[in-house]
């Protein structure tokens, strides 16, 4: 028996377009995704990098890459287009791609130029991929739309207000298209990440060393003992585009140990003041 297919294939015989899938927490899924059974296309910018991914991942009748900046009506629409001409349908949309842009966190010195631009990719790439996904969801009345968006659309700190703003964001179009969607049998759920040791934290951090990106994270996690991987975010966005979810829709799925509803400050005052 081959360890690397599960016993049971929870994805098997569905489509599945994955952007920013080339890197990262897209990366991870489109494997995870492969390995139980879906078909699945990886729409990035970065053309290199989502060729070799699938080339690694298996062969190009199950998984491939378009090129598509989430920012351009016309090539969201292709990569939705290609899914249809290849494999008929297209079950699962994950619309992942994003940005952080500036580290920046404060208001008066945040850039103009940067705001436009994390909003772009973030809040208007999402756009676009859940219209064109509606696009040919509706008809087949069947389908789920996933974003990713952050913890930092639950918990304030001293963060980029243009990628806490553009992740609010990103749950609110969820939560509207939920309400829209429900009639035609389509499911719309977030996912909202801890901090996890991909491209984007660590350029974010300008830490290139994996592991010291993740005990910074760890250091600040309320849950210890384990380390936040792009896998368990993937793990999420299996659980929420297979049938296990099949009346799961309008939620923000928070992957952070508990660490939004932990405020250890008036503790540690309390706890000082009495020692
Ligand atoms: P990553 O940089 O590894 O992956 C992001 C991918 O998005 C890249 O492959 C990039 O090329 C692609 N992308 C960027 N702009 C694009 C565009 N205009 N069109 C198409 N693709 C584009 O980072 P990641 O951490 O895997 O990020 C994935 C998602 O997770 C993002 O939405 C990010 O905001 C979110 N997120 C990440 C963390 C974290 O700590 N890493 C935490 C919370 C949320």
């Amino acid at each position: 028996m081959n360890a690397a297919i599960p016993l049971t294939q929870r994805l098997a015989g569905k489509v599945a377009l994955i952007t920013g899938g080339a890197s990262g927490i897209g990366a991870c899924t489109a494997k995870l995704f492969v390995k139980h059974g879906a078909k699945v296309i990886v729409a990035d910018v970065q053309d290199q990098l989502g060729r070799s991914l699938c080339q690694e991942i298996g062969p190009a009748e199950t998984v491939f890459d378009v090129h598509c900046d989430v920012t351009c009506d016309s090539d969201v629409q292709n990569a939705v287009d290609t899914a249809i001409s290849k494999y008929g349908k297209l079950d699962i949309m994950f619309s992942n791609a994003g940005v952080h842009g500036e580290m920046e966190s404060r208001i008066i010195l945040s850039d103009n130029t940067n705001f436009k631009r994390v909003f772009d990719v973030n809040v208007y790439g999402a756009f676009l991929a859940a219209k064109h996904a509606a696009r040919v969801m509706i008809p087949a009345k069947t389908g789920c739309i996933i974003f990713t968006s952050s913890v930092a659309s639950v918990v304030s700190e001293e963060i980029s207000h243009a990628y806490v703003a553009s992740k609010h964001a990103v749950v609110g179009l969820a939560n509207n298209l939920c309400v829209e969607l429900g009639q035609y049998g389509i499911r719309v759920n977030c996912i909202s990440p801890f901090g996890v040791a991909t491209p984007m934290l660590q350029k974010g951090l300008g830490i290139m060393e994996k592991r010291k990106v993740e005990e910074l994270v760890s250091s600040a996690a309320n849950l210890k003992g384990v380390v936040l991987e792009a896998e368990d975010i993937a793990e999420a966005a299996l659980y929420l585009g297979s049938d296990d979810s099949k009346y799961v829709s309008g939620i923000n799925l928070v992957v952070d140990g508990g660490y939004s509803i932990t405020n250890p400050s008036f503790g540690m005052v309390f706890k000082s003041h009495l020692s």
